[in-house]
C-alpha cells in the first residue's frame, strides 16, 4: 500500500499538483507548495465546501478573520499551556519523534490528550519494543516531554526578548470565529442556532512531518462553528455529523474507505467528539473532526476579554453562553484523500477518477493534427468558446492516444477533438475519461452538454 502512496507522491510532483517548498534550497521540512493543477484542485475543494456550507445554507454565514490575533486569544483558548504533542528524541540519531505515534506502531494506543506524566509512563514501560524509524536503533530514547505546537512570532514586538511576549500564528482558524461572534450577531440577522464558516491558513510546529501533505506545518483549514442553545446542542451535533459524512459520499469517496472514530479521551469540556477517518495507503487516519464543545470557547473568551458573550434567546427568553458544535477539516488532507480514492490503474493507463466538480481541468481540447493550420484554428475557436465557462486544457503534442492518457492521469473528465469532419459538419468528438467512449456532438451543443455532465 505504501507503494500506492509513492505513486501518488510522484504523480503529484510530475504533473504539478504538489511541490516540495523551497526545493532549490533542499526543501523546507513539512511545507509544500501547490502547483498549477494542485491549486485548481484545492480551489475546487474549497468551492464545493463553501457552496454546501454557506451558499446553500441560510443558517450559516462566512467570515475571513486574520492569521494574527491578540495573544490573549491563545491563553484563553488553552493553547499556550495545553496545545502540545508528546515528544521523544532518539539518543542515537537525535531525530525528534511523536511518542504517541511510536507507541501506536507497536500496538499501544496512546493519545495526545493524555497528561505528560501518563504518556511518559506508558512510553517508559514500552520503550524497549520501539525502534527509531530513522536509524532503526531500539529502545534508546529520551524521556517524553510535551512540546507546544504554537508557532511564535515577533509581530508588533520590537524588543530583543520578544519571545517573552510573542504573538502567535494561529494554530486553528476557529478562534477568529469565536472572537467575532458578537460582531456577526450585531451586523446580521442571524439568530441561534446559526453557524459561521471560514477557510484559511493555520500553522503548527508539528514534531514529525510524515506522509506527504497529510501533516504539514503550514496548512489550510475549513472550519464551521455552529452556535446553539444547550438543549439543542446534541441534536444539532447529530445533524452535522450526517451532513458532513454525506458531503464526502456525494463527492464520490468510496464509502468503505471512510469510517467514524469516536474519541475515548475527551477533553474535560467536550460533550462528544468524532473524527471522520479515511483509509489512506498508510491506514485509516483523521480527515475531519466533528466535535460538540459545550460552552467552553465563549466562556473562556468572556472571562479573558471581560466582555459579556452571553445571548438572549428570544424563543425562550433564556440567557446563556452559546454552545458550539464544530466541523473542522484540512484542505491538504482532504485533497490527499480525494487523490488516493480517485487513483486507479487500468492496464498501462493511470486514471484519476475525480468527480468533474473537483477535477483541475473540466475539459481538454485537441486539434487532431498540430501541423494542419485549419484544424488548429478551429480547435482554438472551440477552446476560446469554452474557456470562459470551464477550466480548459489545450494540448497539441504527440498523438491523440498519448494526449488522452495524459489527461486521464490528471483527472480531466472530458476531451474534445477537432478533426477533418469538424471542418465539414461543425461536430467534434467528446471522449469520456471513465468509459473511454467517444461521442460526436455539434459544437453548438457543447456547452450545454458539458454543463449537464
Ligand atoms: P492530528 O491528530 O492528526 O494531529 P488534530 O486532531 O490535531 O489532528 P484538529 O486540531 O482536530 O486535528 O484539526 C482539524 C483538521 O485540520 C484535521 O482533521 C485535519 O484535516 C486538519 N489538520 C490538522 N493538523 C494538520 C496538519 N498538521 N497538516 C494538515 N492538516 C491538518
Amino acid at each position: 500500500m505504501q507503494d500506492k502512496m509513492q505513486k501518488i507522491i510522484s504523480l503529484c510532483k510530475r504533473r504539478g499538483f504538489v511541490f516540495v517548498s523551497s526545493e532549490i534550497y533542499g526543501g523546507f521540512s513539512a511545507i509544500y507548495d501547490l502547483g498549477p493543477l494542485g491549486v485548481e484542485l484545492a480551489n475546487n475543494i474549497k468551492r464545493v465546501w463553501w457552496k454546501s456550507m454557506v451558499q446553500e445554507r441560510e443558517d450559516i454565514v462566512g467570515l475571513d478573520s486574520c492569521i494574527f490575533m491578540h495573544p490573549k486569544t491563545w491563553e484563553a483558548s488553552g493553547h499556550v499551556t495545553g496545545f502540545s504533542d508528546p515528544l521523544a528524541e532518539c539518543k542515537e540519531c537525535h531525530t525528534r519523534l511523536r511518542a504517541d505515534h511510536l507507541l501506536e506502531e507497536v500496538g499501544i494506543r496512546a493519545d495526545e490528550k493524555m497528561s505528560e506524566e501518563e504518556i511518559a509512563e506508558i512510553f517508559k514501560k514500552n520503550k524497549e519494543k520501539i525502534k527509531c524509524p530513522n536509524c532503526q536503533e531500539k529502545g534508546n530514547f529520551t524521556d517524553v516531554k510535551k512540546f507546544n505546537l504554537l508557532v511564535k512570532s515577533n509581530l508588533g514586538n520590537f524588543t530583543d526578548d520578544w519571545q517573552k511576549e510573542p504573538s502567535y500564528l494561529r494554530g486553528e482558524t476557529c478562534q477568529g470565529i469565536y472572537l467575532n461572534f458578537k460582531n456577526v450577531l450585531s451586523s446580521s440577522r442571524m439568530k441561534i442556532p446559526f453557524g459561521v464558516a471560514q477557510i484559511g491558513k493555520a500553522f503548527r510546529n508539528e514534531i514529525t512531518a510524515r506522509q506527504f501533505i497529510f501533516r504539514t506545518r503550514e496548512f489550510e483549514q475549513m472550519e464551521m462553528q455552529y452556535f446553539c442553545s444547550p438543549q439543542e446542542e446534541m441534536q444539532e451535533y447529530e445533524k452535522l455529523r450526517k451532513f458532513r459524512w454525506q458531503w464526502y459520499i456525494d463527492l464520490g469517496i468510496t464509502q468503505e474507505n471512510l469510517k467514524w472514530h469516536q474519541h475515548e479521551n475527551l477533553v474535560f469540556y467536550a460533550k462528544e467528539a468524532y473524527d471522520i477517518e479515511y483509509n489512506f495507503p498508510f491506514g485509516f487516519s483523521e480527515i475531519e473532526g466533528i466535535h460538540a464543545r459545550g460552552d467552553y470557547d465563549l466562556t473562556q473568551h468572556s472571562k479573558f476579554s471581560k466582555q459579556d458573550l452571553s445571548y438572549v434567546d428570544h424563543r425562550t427568553n433564556e440567557i446563556y453562553i452559546p454552545h458550539i458544535i464544530e466541523a473542522s477539516s484540512g484542505v491538504g488532507r482532504i485533497m490527499l484523500a480525494f487523490l488516493c480514492d480517485a487513483y486507479s490503474e487500468e492496464g498501462d493507463r493511470i486514471v484519476l477518477k475525480l468527480k468533474p466538480a473537483l477535477a483541475s481541468y473540466k475539459v481538454a481540447v485537441f486539434p487532431l493534427l498540430a501541423n494542419k493550420p485549419e484544424l488548429v484554428a478551429k480547435a482554438r475557436e472551440v477552446f476560446e468558446m469554452l474557456k470562459t465557462d470551464f477550466t480548459c486544457a489545450w494540448d497539441d503534442r504527440g498523438n491523440i492516444g498519448k494526449r488522452y492518457y495524459s489527461q486521464d492521469e490528471i483527472g480531466t473528465p472530458f476531451c474534445i477533438t477537432v478533426d477533418f469532419q469538424t471542418l465539414q459538419d461543425q461536430t467534434v468528438t467528446i471522449r469520456d475519461r471513465d468509459t473511454t467512449q467517444q461521442e460526436r456532438i455539434k459544437i453548438s451543443e457543447l456547452k450545454s452538454i458539458l454543463e449537464k455532465k
